[in-house]
């Protein structure tokens, strides 16, 4: 059985395998390592092998680990559906939320992000090529979206994020990372300043590191398979 280091180890490998192959400079693509359904226990071995950035789903799960984490130095990143009664708590706890679909939902985020700590980062999450999944907005809805969320004080733009169609024919993988990577070149076109691209897990990080990631976010390739009572 493999342990956390050891798969953090193979899975940086790949990674500046992929940026080097796709021309990308070595470093530039970031590492969120999804801890759902995973222990406080594992979280402490992969910080301890080097992890900072940790992804969570669901907060009432996070928050616990974070409260047993609290000694160490960690980055949280929420990255599953936000319940709007829930925005407060993910605005106070987070260091960064890429799930962003509603206005509704930033301006609660804006609203309540506590005043002593910087802006929150956030993306928007797009839906690509998944027409049944109600997460993420449409590409045409995209520009006023990010305008809107610009405006707000105490959020921080930085990108977009995609969870896209599961799919294992790479040519179609890449195409549906293509679509996000030139809806971000187009609002970059028009004024925003985003720097973020969060896209591949680990079924298709290569495919995005082709297509422009800057963040991957892999759960199963760092702590080993879900099991099928841990799907959630
Ligand atoms: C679970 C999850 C991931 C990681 O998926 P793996 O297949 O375990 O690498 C990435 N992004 C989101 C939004 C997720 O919910």
């Amino acid at each position: 059985m493999k342990t956390i280091a050891l798969r953090l180890k193979s899975l940086r490998d790949r990674i500046l395998d992929a940026e080097r192959l796709h021309g990308r400079p070595p470093g530039s693509v970031a590492l969120l390592a999804v801890s759902k359904t995973r222990s406080a226990e594992e979280i402490r071995a992969a910080r301890a092998a080097g992890q900072l950035r940790f992804g969570e789903n669901y907060l009432q799960e996070a928050m616990v680990k974070m409260d047993t984490l609290a000694d160490l130095d960690l980055e949280w990143h929420f990255i599953g559906p936000i319940q709007s009664n829930k925005t407060r708590e993910i605005a106070a706890r987070f260091a960064w939320v890429h799930s962003v679909d509603r206005l509704k939902i930033a301006q609660r985020l804006s609203a309540t992000r506590p005043p002593e700590l910087p802006p929150l980062n956030v993306c928007i999450q797009v839906n690509i090529g998944d027409e049944s999944s109600k997460s993420g907005i449409n590409l045409a809805q995209l520009p006023e979206l990010a305008q809107e969320i610009g405006r707000l004080p105490r959020l921080k733009l930085r990108g977009l994020m995609t969870m896209p169609r599961l799919t294992e024919d790479q040519a179609e993988q890449r195409r549906q990372f293509r679509d996000l990577r030139e809806g971000y070149d187009r609002l970059k076109a028009v004024g925003n300043s985003l720097d973020t691209l969060s896209m591949g897990t680990s079924a298709d990080l290569e495919a995005a590191i082709a297509e422009g990631a800057t963040i991957v976010r892999v759960g199963t390739d760092v702590f080993g398979e879900r099991g099928a009572d841990r799907l959630a």
